[in-house]
């Protein structure tokens, strides 16, 4: 299975003046692109070549791991960020607030860990093992899957990420990174979680036979009680 570079979801100026073409075409179209054709390289005669992305991150490491993982971090972050205004869902906002406090307290520790981390890597927003929201710092290509964690939000805090616009000032390409964030696509992630939750708990509605079963099953399971 080939894996392909993602298209970006908006025009390539469509950022700027907080992250330029130039900055996209450099981090989209030669960073991003080298980590996938490396990938594809690696993994050319091996048991990983057929596995879903998913899948390689876990059950790899060294060279092949270090490239899938970018090229999942990076379809994660370009997804993440838009030129439009959204905002967070509210049951987003409702678990900002019983885990963070507030939207600006997240935000001011979220930029903080980002800010901190040792050299190049990434900054997440999870759903971890609790269910309860959590911020991850994690070098190089690391991030929450590693943890059975369910990821939400990125940033990539790498040079390459903001040297262009920002040169080494990383601190003031995170608080302007922060106006980019794509609530919408946070919010779907959380919201996609949800629904795997509760899979096992709505009744079965398509109409085939063992639905029909599975719902009597239930019905008969809940007029015992
Ligand atoms: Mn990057």
């Amino acid at each position: 299975m080939e894996h392909k570079l993602m298209e970006l979801p908006f025009d390539k100026d469509a950022l700027e003046p907080i992250l330029s073409a130039e900055t996209l075409e450099y981090h989209h179209g030669k960073h991003h692109q080298g980590y996938v054709n490396n990938l594809n390289a690696l993994i050319k005669g091996t048991e990983f070549e057929e596995m879903h992305l998913e899948n390689i991150i876990l059950e790899s490491e060294g060279g092949i791991f270090n490239n899938a993982a970018q090229v999942f971090n990076h379809d994660f972050y370009f997804n993440g960020i838009s030129g439009e205004e959204t905002k967070p869902s509210h049951h987003l906002l409702e678990l900002i607030k019983r885990d963070f406090g507030s939207l600006e307290a997240f935000k001011e520790t979220f930029l903080d860990t980002a800010a901190k981390l040792f050299g190049s890597g990434w900054v997440w927003l999870s759903l971890n093992d609790g269910e309860v929201l959590e911020i991850e710092a994690h070098s190089n290509a690391g991030n929450p899957l590693l943890r059975g964690h369910t990821p939400l939000m990125t940033c990539d805090v790498w040079e390459h990420a903001y040297y262009i616009d920002y040169r080494n000032a990383r601190a003031a390409y995170l608080e302007k990174w922060w106006e980019l964030i794509n609530w919408d696509f946070v919010s779907q992630n959380l919201l996609k979680f949800d629904e795997k939750r509760t899979e096992h708990i709505t009744p079965c509605n398509d109409n085939s036979e063992l639905c029909e079963y599975i719902d009597a099953l239930d019905r008969a399971d809940h007029s015992n009680t």
